[in-house]
């Protein structure tokens, strides 16, 4: 029997399914049991050009659309999301192994919510009015074209929409090829935005690895690319982006710093090493897995952290009750277990976890590392799994400093009851995504995004939009147009 994960067809292309069994196949693995649960196929060049032609023409048609109309579309699927969340959370958990108790609340939800935030905003675009004495200029805010979004696996329905919203709210069409490791989801927003009455061919989505990744990017038709990745990729991507001078948003890995105070509310500060390491496994790019520990509350801290460290609930993801979930992918758990002996090699103190699970499926245990020094690679690689370093310090100025000393830039929090502290030195801080007294809540009302090698332009909130359109000048000349001869 057909596996109910198992799509109607790989692609969503031009307003319907579609099948081309010529692409190599791309297996579906449910993380938690290592069983294939669906199979799709890598689109082929007459599957890309079909998404290309036909984002092209369906954006012509949508830009001509006010903006009115487009948003209506957009908060009509916002509906349908939140209606379906129950169904599309399942597949969210099929498609990335995050427990059920996630992604109720935290995927096709957030989706929903970039649906009806851009769909609210697409009225609102306009230009401005410049006097000039009896000239004036005056300015229109135009969509890009064809976008193209590529998405990586940990989010991706919440990918999907990031991209998909701002773009479409624009009056752009859309491209988008997920991850090849969780290919499922992105298909019911394409379904989903059809059924709301998006014109067939406005939003698009072909699966296959980087190869076809790479023929979108490079295509001279493109005017956007928007990608959710590694650093490496980002670097490769926004390259051949550049080539074809396109605009990019790039949303990349970090290796964020938490900073908690002396002074600060220790379960408070537990709670957000705790969501800001160990939600979705670990598998989150804004996590703040440095985290600085002031030297005298340290021994404290690492206690209560790994009593309630302990009370995680690995299990069937299924299972309602269950708070943690496996890696997506055997590869990637190898890739953690092997940080973690690197860890315990190069003299990191284990405070909890350090292995992987006894369970089928590929789970590591919530892992905790004090005693942690900067220069090791735990510290300063993005590890994207469950692995907590814990640092400690003695002064604010030299936390903020090491804080700092990265590649990276996406996020950072600091913990502290002292408000003045608090943002004294997040204005310090390299970062572009920051929290004070919480960690990694992201709204869509907030721009989220980094600085450094995190990443380059903002998803979400007012930002987004400028980040999806283009502005056009018009000089108007009252009188007379004079020249030198
Ligand atoms: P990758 O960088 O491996 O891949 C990202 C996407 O790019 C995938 O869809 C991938 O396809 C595609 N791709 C790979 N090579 C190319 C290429 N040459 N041209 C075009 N597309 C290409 O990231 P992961 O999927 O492994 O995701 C994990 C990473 O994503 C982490 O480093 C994490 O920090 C980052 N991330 C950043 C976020 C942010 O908002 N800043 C949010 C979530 C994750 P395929 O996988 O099919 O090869």
């Amino acid at each position: 029997m057909t596996h109910p994960a198992q799509p109607k067809a790989s692609h969503f292309v031009n307003g319907a399914y579609v099948e081309d069994t010529a692409g190599t196949p791309i297996p579906v693995i449910y993380a938690a049991t290592g069983e294939e649960i669906a199979r799709v196929y890598a689109a082929t060049p007459a599957i890309v050009e079909q998404a290309l032609a036909s984002a092209q023409a369906a954006q012509k048609i949508w830009a001509r659309m006010t903006g009115t109309e487009r948003g209506r579309v957009l908060r009509r699927a916002a509906d349908i999301m939140r209606e379906r969340n129950h169904d599309l959370s399942v597949l969210e958990t099929y498609d990335t192994g995050k427990p059920l108790q996630e992604t109720l609340v935290a995927d096709a939800t957030s989706g929903a919510d970039a649906l009806e935030y851009f769909g609210g905003l697409a009225a609102s675009l306009t230009g401005e009015h410049i006097p000039l004495g009896e000239d004036w200029v005056y300015t229109i805010r135009e969509p890009l074209g064809l976008c193209v979004g590529i998405g990586a696996w940990n989010y991706p329905t919440q990918i999907a929409c990031w991209k998909g919203a701002p773009a479409l709210a624009c009056g752009n069409s859309m491209v988008f090829k997920p991850s090849e490791t969780t290919p499922l989801c992105a298909l019911k927003v394409a379904e989903i935005l059809h059924e709301a009455g998006a014109p067939a061919g406005l939003y698009n989505v072909i699966q296959g690895m980087g190869e076809v990744g790479g023929a979108l990017v490079t295509d001279p038709r493109v005017d956007k690319v928007s990608l959710t990745g590694s650093v490496p990729t980002g670097k490769k991507v926004y390259a051949a982006a550049a080539a074809g001078m396109k605009h990019v948003t790039m949303e990349l890995g970090g290796k964020s710093p938490m900073l908690v105070f002396d002074d600060a509310d220790i379960e408070s500060a537990i709670s957000g090493a705790i969501n800001g390491n160990f939600y979705s496994s670990g598998q989150v790019c804004s996590n703040g897995t440095r985290v600085f520990v002031q030297k005298g509350i340290k021994e404290k801290f690492l206690t209560r952290l790994a009593e309630r460290t302990a009370t995680a609930k690995l299990g069937d993801p299924m299972d309602e009750s269950v708070n943690f979930g496996p890696m997506v992918t055997e590869n990637q758990m190898n890739i953690v277990l092997g940080y973690i002996e690197t860890g315990k090699a190069e003299g990191a103190r284990l405070i909890c976890g350090g292995a992987r699970a006894e369970m089928d499926g590929y789970y590591v245990q919530p892992t905790v590392f004090a005693d942690v020094t900067d220069d090791m690679t735990i510290a300063r690689e993005e590890i994207f799994g469950p692995v907590m370093c814990v640092l400690d310090f003695d002064t604010e100025a030299e936390a903020i400093a090491r804080a700092n000393d990265t590649e990276f830039g996406l996020s950072a929090g600091v913990f502290t009851k002292d408000f003045t502290r608090a943002h004294r030195v997040i204005g310090q801080l390299e970062a572009g995504s920051c929290f004070i007294n919480s960690y990694n809540d992201a709204p869509v009302e907030a721009p989220f995004g980094g600085v450094k090698a995190s990443g380059v332009g903002r998803e979400n909130s007012k930002e987004a939009l400028k980040h999806f359109s283009q502005v056009k000048s018009v000089y108007v000349r009252m009188g007379d147009c004079e020249a030198a001869f």
